[in-house]
């Protein structure tokens, strides 16, 4: 009997938790993950795969070909910490204080690195498995640098693989869906210019505060009035700042906040509408407003047909049982949307068990969860790039 992926990635357990915990205890920021792609780019080499460093910035991309197959798969992790003081005490806490893997990209780059070890190992597959090591998932735009980099260009791939950890899910279970996996997002800021002014002759200026105000109140139309009530956004106006005085009257307010929508469409139509709103109240008070708005994460979406290859994929490693196939979409965002607008794909949501939510000072990622990452990331490239079967 041929060994499971998973069993086979249960062997490489002492290897790949040592290689999670040197990560742990070296963490960097987006586009700073020069450690860290160096670890990951020397071990792809030490595995005999071709390794292409710097691809946006810090990323690494790894190529591994087998047969005569010209079908392709992009497996996906990202590698950037977070600006956290770790407060976990644990022997391989993090060594430079600030920083910290509280998001599990430790565990991510290390699942990543485990499944292109078994692949070049096993080469049950026929074809081509690119390798994609993205810096910079926390916000600071790694996707889009690789992809601006020529990602796809360079390293075809017919679908790409992505997964997150999910504390609260028990080790050893998967969750997804078709369709609305994460929210895109954007963050705004508005900047109101009126006319300073003696705050006992408001008639001598322009108040860039009651603009402010107003305009405060309409935003929170949009999302009521502007938009289909079958779509899901949020907008949250979430810091205003003006002024420094009890009797002066500034001469600018900013308000500003984020924006999260399931579809580009309804974030377009909310840029439009905010900007409209801003333009035209700025211009009702005699005032001028300039919108800043940064689309910082498209929607992660997963394509029908692919996310149902990586259910069964997730099934055959984890038993149906441990599957969840239609979990519901989050408002939070993932970077790997921008890469799935770019190739149809499919995210998958790998249990963490009972630890620390992300982005919290006392979380870590779980190492018992290590053969399951692997493991799908494995299955899902013998699914797609399937062996001639012999007659
Ligand atoms: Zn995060
Ligand atoms: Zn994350």
């Amino acid at each position: 009997m041929t060994q499971s992926p998973l069993d086979r990635a249960r062997l490489y357990q002492d290897e790949l938790a040592a290689i999670r915990q040197d990560i742990h205890a070296h963490p960097e920021l987006g586009l700073q993950e020069h450690r860290t792609s160096d670890l990951v780019a020397r071990k792809l080499e030490e595995w005999g795969i071709e390794v292409h460093r710097n691809v946006g910035q810090t990323g690494v991309v790894g190529v591994l070909r087998n047969g005569n197959g010209q079908a392709s798969v992009g497996l996906r992790a990202d590698m950037d910490a977070l600006p956290i003081l770790e407060a976990t005490g644990l022997p391989y806490a993090s060594q430079t204080p600030g920083l910290m893997h509280a998001c599990g990209h430790d565990g991510h780059t290390t699942m990543l690195l485990g499944a292109a070890k078994y692949l070049a190992e096993t080469r049950n597959f026929n074809g081509t498995v690119n390798f994609i090591f993205q810096p910079a998932e926390e916000g600071l735009g790694g996707a889009l640098e690789m992809l601006k980099d020529g990602l796809f260009a360079r390293f075809p791939c017919d679908a790409v693989f992505g997964l997150h950890n999910y504390p609260g899910l028990p080790i050893g279970r998967f969750a997804t869906s078709p369709g609305a996996r994460f929210a895109g997002g954007a963050f705004f800021d508005i900047t109101i210019t009126g006319k300073g002014s003696h705050g006992a002759r408001p008639q001598e200026g322009i108040d860039p505060v009651i603009v402010a105000c107003h305009l405060g109140t309409a935003l929170q139309s949009i999302v009521s009035r502007n938009i289909s009530a079958q779509d899901t956004a949020v907008l949250s106006i979430t810091r205003i700042q003006s002024g420094d005085a009890y009797n002066v009257i500034p001469q600018h307010a900013v308000l500003a906040g984020t924006v999260r929508t399931m579809k580009s469409e309804v974030m377009a139509t909310i840029e439009q509408n905010m900007k409209r709103l801003a333009a035209s109240i700025a211009t009702g008070f005699g005032a001028e407003a300039i919108v800043d708005f940064r689309i910082l994460f498209a929607p992660t979406v997963n394509d029908e047909q692919q996310a149902l290859a990586y259910a069964d994929a997730a099934a055959s490693v984890a038993g149906e049982e441990n599957l969840r196939r239609d979990a519901p979409p989050a408002m939070a965002s993932e970077d790997f949307g921008f890469m799935m607008q770019a190739v149809p794909g499919a995210h998958v949501l790998l249990g963490n068990g009972g630890s620390a939510a992300v982005h919290n000072h006392q979380y870590d990622f779980n190492d018992e969860a290590i053969p399951y990452g692997v493991a799908l990331y494995a299955a899902i490239t013998e699914k797609k790039l399937p062996k001639p079967t012999l007659d």
